[in-house]
């Protein structure tokens, strides 16, 4: 009997991935890790439904950046089209379950009230009130009898699976901490992915910034580089294959260069956000601050 060369056994793992990252809850720490995520280049889903704490908020008056304070609505619009124009998509979903379905790259499958399936290599969890859907981890759980959602940085026990906000024990609940969670739980998970691919020290140097464009570059920069790479980045005690010390070399060299900004650069983002932050703002609003202004 002859087998067709592309028939797929029955038993071959289905390592197929619809996202790298899916992020259970829409709220805070959710979108703000979504943010970072998708500007690491991961594809990224935002998944949110259901009970919310922000959304019972009267008025948010003590997050930094609004004078004045901000609804909740129009500070979950601001934080919706940030993450979307990073390149995250936001879908409104409530997630049901999700599970573990293996060691490949499709390690977790989430499920929707809408019938979603998504395949994914790391679940984020950051549905607040809600843990139900988490329940299928809890036989997974490594640690000695310690609720799943202890967290450190963000991490779980699990490999995979992340979390952030007031679903943890790391926060308070204040919407700017829970923010700082999120981002802190995204850096965690893209800092793991750094670490298996190149090792700690590449790992955890990774921070997302935008510089000047005359802090990196220049003459001499490629020597620059080269030996802060030697003092920095190679461990002494580990040998790391020639042909990963140069692709991690190389691909250090392209970031530092790929965060400047020329002048102009700078300008056009500027108009741009400013562009993007009008948007969210009421029309009455915008014309009566620009008539005011044409009286003055
Ligand atoms: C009444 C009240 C007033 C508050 N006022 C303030 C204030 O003035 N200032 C301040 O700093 N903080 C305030 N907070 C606290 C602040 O709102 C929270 O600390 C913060 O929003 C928590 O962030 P989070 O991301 O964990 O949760 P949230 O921001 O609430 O986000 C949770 C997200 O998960 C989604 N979700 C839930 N279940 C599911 C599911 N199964 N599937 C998919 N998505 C799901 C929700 O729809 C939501 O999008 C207030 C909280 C409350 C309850």
């Amino acid at each position: 009997m002859t087998t067709l060369r592309t028939e797929t056994p029955a038993t071959a793992p289905d390592t197929a991935v619809d996202r790298d990252v899916v992020v259970v809850g829409g709220g805070t720490g959710g979108l703000s890790a979504a943010v970072f995520l998708a500007r690491f280049g991961f594809e990224t889903i935002v998944l949110a439904r259901g009970a919310s704490a922000i959304e019972q908020c009267a008025h948010l008056e003590n997050y930094l950046g609004f004078p004045g304070g901000i609804s909740p609505g129009r500070f979950l619009a601001l934080g919706r089209d940030q993450a979307t124009a990073e390149g995250a998509t936001v879908v409104d979903e409530r997630v049901e379950t999700a599970q573990r379905i293996g060691d490949t790259p499709a390690r977790f499958r989430v499920e929707t009230a809408a019938d979603r399936t998504v395949r994914t290599t790391s679940v984020l969890a950051a549905s607040a009130y809600d843990g139900d859907w988490l329940d299928s981890f809890k036989d997974l759980d490594a640690a000695d009898g310690e609720p799943f959602l202890v967290t450190d940085a963000g991490r779980t026990d699990i490999d995979g699976l992340y979390a952030c906000g007031w679903l943890t024990d790391e926060t308070a609940h204040q919407a700017s901490i829970n923010a700082g969670h999120g981002a802190r739980a995204a850096l965690s998970l893209i800092r793991d992915d750094l670490r298996e691919r190149y090792w700690p020290a590449v790992a955890d140097r990774y921070v997302d910034w935008v510089v000047d464009e005359n802090r990196y570059g220049g003459d001499g920069w490629n020597e620059h580089v080269d030996e802060w790479f030697e003092r920095e980045m190679v461990p002494e005690d580990e040998d790391i294959d020639g042909e990963l010390l140069e692709c991690a070399r190389q691909d250090l060299a392209v970031e530092f260069l790929d965060r400047c900004v020329d002048e102009e650069e700078r300008k056009r983002r500027d108009r741009e956000g400013q562009r993007r932050l009008l948007a969210q703002l009421d029309d009455d609003i915008i014309r009566a601050y620009a008539e005011s202004n044409i009286d003055d």
